[in-house]
């Protein structure tokens, strides 16, 4: 099962690296950087916590390295990761998290070692409001907004999109397809299509 899953790993990497600068390393590696949670709350604003013990959003790791990663990953490396982010005596040292890293710099996405992502191919539409996430070096943290029109000139940053039920995808694809979808001014009742894989951290929708 899982030499099939890394064989449709490669074949997919190929078939991306041919289409566009949308990278993929197989090797484990380790990411040092901060982890944030983005969660919407009870008045449907996206919401971003430093200490926590849960996250029913997305979990995005500001890289040291000044990238920001939406992570990914098994419920048990996920509950480790969790329990290994509290501060001590106030203070938050950066995490060290091993995984593979997929996507380019306007769309990084970050998995742990044993994440098996489900084997999905069925074409989803989404309909919500588009956020960009911006990172915020000094703070160690995110921030979440509504941009008033294109975000392509912006500094690389992350997206996901929010339903009106307040389920919450984060948004990945080729540079292109980001690029595209950043240069759309609308950003309040957008519907984006694209592959939805989902696990116990949180929906990915890969645009296209
Ligand atoms: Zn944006």
């Amino acid at each position: 099962m899982r030499n099939i899953f890394v064989l449709s790993l490669s074949i997919v990497t190929i078939a991306i690296l041919s289409l566009n600068s949308f990278a993929q390393t197989d090797k484990v590696q380790i990411i040092r950087g901060q982890l944030v949670c983005v969660q919407i709350d009870k008045t449907g604003q996206a919401s971003v916590s430093k200490e926590f013990t849960e996250c029913a959003g997305l979990l995005y790791l500001l890289g040291v390295d000044g990238d920001l990663y939406s992570l990914h990953g098994s419920e048990e490396e996920m509950k480790e990761i969790k329990q290994n982010s509290k501060s001590r005596m106030g203070y938050r040292l950066p995490l060290r998290l091993k995984g593979k890293t997929v996507g380019h710099q306007r769309a990084w996405q970050l998995y742990t070692p044993s994440l098996e992502l489900e084997e999905n191919s069925i074409k989803t539409t989404v309909t919500g409001t588009l956020l960009c996430v911006f990172p915020n070096q000094k703070e160690g943290s995110v921030n979440p907004k509504i941009a008033d029109g294109p975000c392509n000139e912006a500094e690389p940053h992350a997206h996901f999109i929010q339903t009106d039920e307040g389920e919450i995808y984060a948004l990945h694809g080729t540079l292109d397809d980001i690029v595209s979808l950043e240069k759309n001014p609308k950003r309040v009742d957008v519907t984006l299509t694209g592959i939805l894989r989902a696990n116990e951290s949180g929906w990915i929708l890969y645009v296209n």
